[in-house]
């Protein structure tokens, strides 16, 4: 019996309902284990990790100045202290402080007990072992941090879920932590498909080009923090697709392939497809990027996710950051929020159809008077890879919209943040 045709649904998504319709696929299971600090940067936290004592552990000095009792500060008039010792970082003051008496102290010094107050050493005078303090040069309290302020023991000091940065593992290394509970790497298979498609090293072919998707495909889960697995440059015949999906199947939780999700191509991809699951061919309001391909794939191990993109090297980035992008970062064990954009003008009039999301590289500048202005790099064909690399990032057209007028306010999505 011949394999079922694969599923096709002519109506044309919505940016939005495509985004929902991704995020109804099954997570994986990532189990979660200790890694050390270094092998901790942009991975997920599978559990929360608690804070083991309070931080700061002691009130310590937040100026270099001098510590002292509020109480000895005098209302309206100048007080004069005997300076008894002294607090360094690192070298708390020992000893009973005697009545009115200070204690010379340097930031991040354990504060001398019984004192609650630093006055910073430029609003005061020391001589000849006495210290004067003008009247309201500070208050009782002031310039002092107070021990657990920044966390307190048994507290969350991050979260499950958290996408962990460099202040993360500072953090944890505040705290004495060395290893952190993370989830184990999302494994993402990739594919390139096409017949007209040659390896690096490979000679060129008439008519033939340069697989660059599995390249800008690496480049990108590898980015998001997912263990990449290349699966290979695949002809256009089922067999040898078969195989290679069968293989990311096995072997991997999401598998992604780029090419022959187009009308002309779908059936082809299609029938293999759906001989090893459950996919169905949709139609986006995107551009660039609008066929898309999702399902499970079934192999003896269970199911995989299979994302099918298109195959133009700008399609496929943009699908890959407009829709992929945030489902790997759940199925990764995160909770992406909205991606920050910025707030530009249009350096010249764009054209623009209403009726689909319209992403286009720009590069950015800032104006004179402050604003953010954006240039369209000009030729916004979905195989112009070189436009990508120009571009600081996209402009987000929206679904309703029609023609931008130049000067007009536009949505800016930078591909660089400091993270
Ligand atoms: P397809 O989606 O397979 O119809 O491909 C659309 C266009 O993208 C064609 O011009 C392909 O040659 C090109 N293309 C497909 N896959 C790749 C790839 N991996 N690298 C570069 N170009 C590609
Ligand atoms: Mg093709």
């Amino acid at each position: 019996m011949p394999p079922p045709s694969p599923r096709s649904d002519d109506a044309l998504l919505s940016v939005e309902q495509a985004r929902e319709l991704l995020l109804q696929l099954p997570a994986p299971h990532l189990e979660t284990r200790l890694v050390p600090l270094h092998e901790a940067l942009q991975r997920v936290l599978g559990a929360d990790v608690v804070a083991p004592f309070d931080v700061p552990a002691h009130d310590n000095a937040a100026m270099d100045g001098y510590a002292l009792r509020g109480a000895d500060l005098l209302e309206g008039a100048p007080a004069r202290l005997r300076v008894a010792g002294r607090a360094l970082a690192g070298h708390a003051f020992v000893g009973e402080l005697p009545a009115q008496a200070c204690v010379r102290i340097m930031t991040g010094a354990v504060m001398p007990p019984g004192c609650d107050t630093v006055v910073p050493q430029e609003l005061c005078r020391e001589s000849g072992g006495e210290l004067h303090i003008p009247p309201g040069a500070v208050r009782a309290g002031d310039h002092v941090r107070r021990r657990g302020e920044d966390l307190a023991a048994g507290r969350p000091a991050l979260h499950e879920g958290r996408v962990l940065h460099a202040a993360d593992l500072g953090l944890a290394a505040s705290l004495g932590i060395g290893e952190l509970p993370l989830r184990r790497r999302l494994k993402v298979a990739f594919l390139s498909s096409g017949d007209e498609l040659r390896s690096i090293g490979q000679p060129l072919d008439a008519g033939c080009i340069y697989d660059s998707n599995r390249h800008t495909l690496w480049a990108m889960l590898a980015r998001l923090g997912c263990e990449p697995l290349d699966l290979g440059l695949v002809p256009d015949q089922p067999d040898l697709l078969e195989a290679a999906l069968r293989r990311g199947c096995e072997q991997a939780d999401v598998v992604i392939s780029s090419g022959g999700v187009g009308v002309g191509d779908a059936d082809h991809l299609g029938r293999t497809m759906a001989r090893l699951g459950d996919v169905s061919f949709r139609q986006v309001a995107l551009r660039p990027g609008r066929p898309l391909a999702c399902g499970l794939l079934r192999c003896e191990r269970g199911h995989t996710v299979l994302l099918g993109l298109p195959g133009n090297p700008v399609a496929v980035m943009v699908a890959f950051y407009v829709l992929v992008r945030e489902l790997l970062l759940r199925f990764m064990g995160a909770s992406p929020g909205a991606l920050p954009t910025l707030r530009a003008v249009a350096a010249q009039a764009l054209r623009k159809r209403p009726g689909r999301t319209e992403y286009q590289r720009a590069t950015l500048r800032r104006l004179p008077d402050g604003r953010w202005e954006a240039a369209s790099t000009g030729n916004q064909g979905s195989g112009v890879l070189h436009s990508m690399s120009q571009a600081d990032g996209l402009l987000v057209l929206e679904h309703e919209r029609g023609n931008v007028a130049a000067g007009e306010a536009v949505d800016f999505l930078p591909f660089d943040g400091l993270a």
